[in-house]
């Protein structure tokens, strides 16, 4: 009954030993993990992985650092092959101004993400969908974008926007994914103690994100995730385990 809403399990870094990983997550009794694509070969890449593990449900979508490196011809072109598919959610989508290896670019092509990150929400709207959101150091832009939007069946994963922002996001009705590094990050356990249990998820971003600084991720460390949180809810895990389960399904089913 363990969910992992945000994973990328089309990376080359499980080419070799997938079936090993999916495996391991279903001994552990996680039964759905998400895996979001981040551009027009990911998408095609999740869409076959789906296809062969029921365990992976689709996410598609277009990492924010990639919207400037298509045309808007393409993008929307892509926009329309998502429309025939049956995906989960929109996801992986936002925005990302942070300057670093994966955006050397930082801000520079800001005004092209926002455009594609509206036409993702509308997309969205229009499946009537969940939407997984990036937002990194452009936190205030996406929270202030998808509120204008009105569309509320909104997910802010690994979400480092400040407090004031976690509360507005609450006040919306967004949903909050936790990722696996909750424990020697405080930032994640003050959203745990912010948000109500009724609007959390967990996820991975595996990967990513591992626990253990250094490691792959796997989506199989959400199960200490969901022990910190029933830690800091003052729950048990089981009933933590189940309030977090029924979360995924009202949103996502
Ligand atoms: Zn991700």
């Amino acid at each position: 009954m363990y969910v992992d809403i945000h994973a990328h399990m089309d990376f080359d870094d499980y080419k070799d030993d997938l079936s090993e990983v999916i495996e391991d997550c279903r001994s552990k009794e996680v039964s759905v993990i998400i895996t979001n694509g981040v551009h027009k070969e990911g998408n095609r890449k999740t869409l076959e992985l789906c296809k062969k593990y029921d365990i992976l449900k689709p996410a598609y979508g277009f990492y924010p650092v990639h919207c400037a490196e298509f045309s808007e011809e393409e993008f929307d072109k892509e926009i329309e092959w998502i429309k025939q598919q049956k995906p989960i959610a929109i996801g992986e989508v936002g925005l990302d101004y942070f300057i670093g290896d994966d955006n050397p670019d930082g801000d520079l092509y800001k005004e092209i993400q926002i455009k594609c990150f509206k036409k993702m929400i509308a997309l969205a709207e229009e499946l009537d969908i969940p939407i997984i959101v990036h937002s990194r150091k452009a936190e205030a832009d996406c929270i202030n974008i998808l509120e204008e939007s009105g569309y509320k069946k909104v997910v802010m994963h690994c979400f480092s926007g400040k407090k004031k922002l976690v509360k507005k996001g609450v006040e919306l009705g967004f949903y909050f994914s936790i990722p696996a590094n909750i424990d020697r990050a405080l930032h994640f356990q003050m959203i745990v103690n912010q948000a109500p249990i009724t609007q959390l998820l967990t996820e991975t971003d595996a990967p990513y994100l591992s626990p253990n600084p250094g490691e792959r991720n796997t989506p199989a460390h959400v199960i200490s995730t969901v022990k910190k949180i029933a830690e800091l809810k003052g729950f048990t895990e089981d009933e933590t385990k189940k309030a977090l389960y029924m979360n995924y399904k009202k949103l996502f089913e």
